[in-house]
């Protein structure tokens, strides 16, 4: 596990004025990464790190000979079009480079006259993926997600029994992962109303959200080789936020007996910056669950990860209708939650997933599943808050929401916040549904 170091240091200021102050989501002791360029432009994609409203651009500053020693490596690797060489590296090299950026932009720091060349405003930037996905698979960590999603079927019986024993998740599709901000076509598929004979293929009635985090690999394992449950973290590049839409309409028709297909494959929307696990080391939280429940089986247990396996995040998604976006009125939040309520961890995620021999990559994207409290209100996907689509969302200008309509944009959000340490955030993670294609 990271332990806390120079970096974290809630004291420490950046001579980017933007970054200090408490209010961004990216003060110097977060150095999230990203990939981008310029909007607009046809310059090459390289990787980038957040420091209040900038971004530094890797590739000019490892170009004006900012970084040397250790950094120099991951420093080259954080400056290619993709981040799966640097992700590759594992945690030390990459601890290396967040020590380098932490010195270099500090108030003071002897770097500032070369590293200021090398800032592009956040506002002029577009974004890329941050790495070439391989393999995306998803989970289905919160309890409460489970419970309320199993209680639409099976009211009398909502948590299925294996549930408490094995993480459940299904493999996704990498190729329809995209970066926050691409919007996409309302999907087209089969769908069967409840008393007919024979499905149609219309566009989705029921769009969803699901508010999740994603899991980004870093150095992966060798086929055959599993990956014990305290070494898990050592194979994690980051978090970011993960919206993975849903067809409601879609999924009941066709998920049994293999599971979710095109009610999910569709698109998936990553947020362009992953926040490391070493600038997320000041919230670690304890991870247990009731002693009445099953306790894991041992390889996905240890008093390291009970002390410390959890992510204080909290997590939130809004919702921005045409209209709003005529009047001009703020988006409504749709939901409040935080990772502490999961039940499987992270590292849980990734000793699981490998228990069977199964490889993981560099870049491999492993979603926890809807996120979802114990409350209501920190129910995170549309079915949920409104109890399978019977009870529509009432938003405050008036208007009525039971699924996302065409035009709607989702935006998701995610930051860290506690006495002694400095706030630290996510950005954004925001797609639009338009109109099914003709
Ligand atoms: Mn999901």
């Amino acid at each position: 596990m990271i332990e806390l170091n120079a970096t974290h240091d809630p004291a420490l200021t950046s001579w980017v004025a933007s970054a200090n102050g408490g209010a961004t989501d990216f003060p110097i002791q977060n150095l999230p990464f990203a990939v981008f360029r310029r909007r607009g432009s046809q310059e090459g994609w390289r990787g980038g790190v957040a420091i209040g409203e900038q971004i530094v651009d890797m590739a000019a500053a490892v170009a004006a000979g900012v970084f040397a020693g250790d950094a120099l490596a991951p420093a080259r690797a954080a400056a290619e079009p993709t981040l799966n060489v640097l992700m590759k590296m594992g945690p030390k090299p990459l601890s290396s480079l967040r020590k380098a950026l932490s010195q270099a932009l500090q108030t003071g720091a002897a770097e500032q006259a070369l590293l200021q060349e090398c800032l592009v405003p956040q506002s002029q930037a577009e974004y890329g993926l941050p790495c070439q996905i391989g393999d995306y698979t998803d989970f289905y960590t919160s309890v409460h997600h489970a419970t309320n999603i199993g209680r639409l079927f099976r009211p009398d019986n909502p948590l299925m029994p294996n549930y408490q024993w094995v993480p459940i998740g299904y493999h996704g599709r990498a190729s329809s992962v995209i970066v926050s901000g691409q919007d996409f076509h309302r999907p087209r598929g089969q769908v069967r109303a409840p008393d007919a004979d024979a499905p149609v293929v219309k566009p989705s009635a029921r769009m969803d959200i699901e508010l999740e985090l994603a899991v980004f690999i870093g150095q992966g394992n060798a086929l055959g080789d599993p990956i014990g449950i305290d070494a898990a973290e050592e194979h994690i590049f980051g978090l970011a936020l993960f919206n993975d839409w849903s067809a409601r309409d879609i999924q009941p028709w066709e998920y049994q007996p293999l599971g979710p297909f095109l009610s999910k494959n569709f698109a998936s929307s990553v947020s362009p910056w992953v926040v490391t696990l070493e600038a997320l080391a000041p919230y670690r939280a304890p991870f247990t669950r009731p002693a009445a429940d099953p306790q894991p089986l041992p390889y996905l247990a240890s008093a390291a990860h009970s002390a410390s396996g959890g992510f204080d995040i909290q997590l939130e998604a809004l919702i921005e209708t045409p209209k709003m976006r005529q009047t001009r009125s703020a988006p409504a939040r749709l939901a409040l939650t935080n990772y502490r309520h999961a039940y499987w961890s992270a590292a849980q995620m990734v000793a699981h997933h490998t228990v069977n021999g199964c490889n993981l990559q560099a870049g491999d994207l492993l979603g926890t599943g809807t996120l979802s409290g114990p409350t209501l209100d920190a129910a995170c996907a549309l079915i949920e808050l409104t109890s399978g689509g019977k009870n529509p969302i009432r938003l405050p200008n008036g208007e009525q929401r039971t699924w996302v309509e065409d035009g709607d944009t989702i935006s998701l959000r995610g930051w860290c916040e506690k006495p002694g340490a400095a706030r630290i955030g996510f950005g954004e993670c925001v797609g639009t549904v338009l109109p099914a294609k003709a």
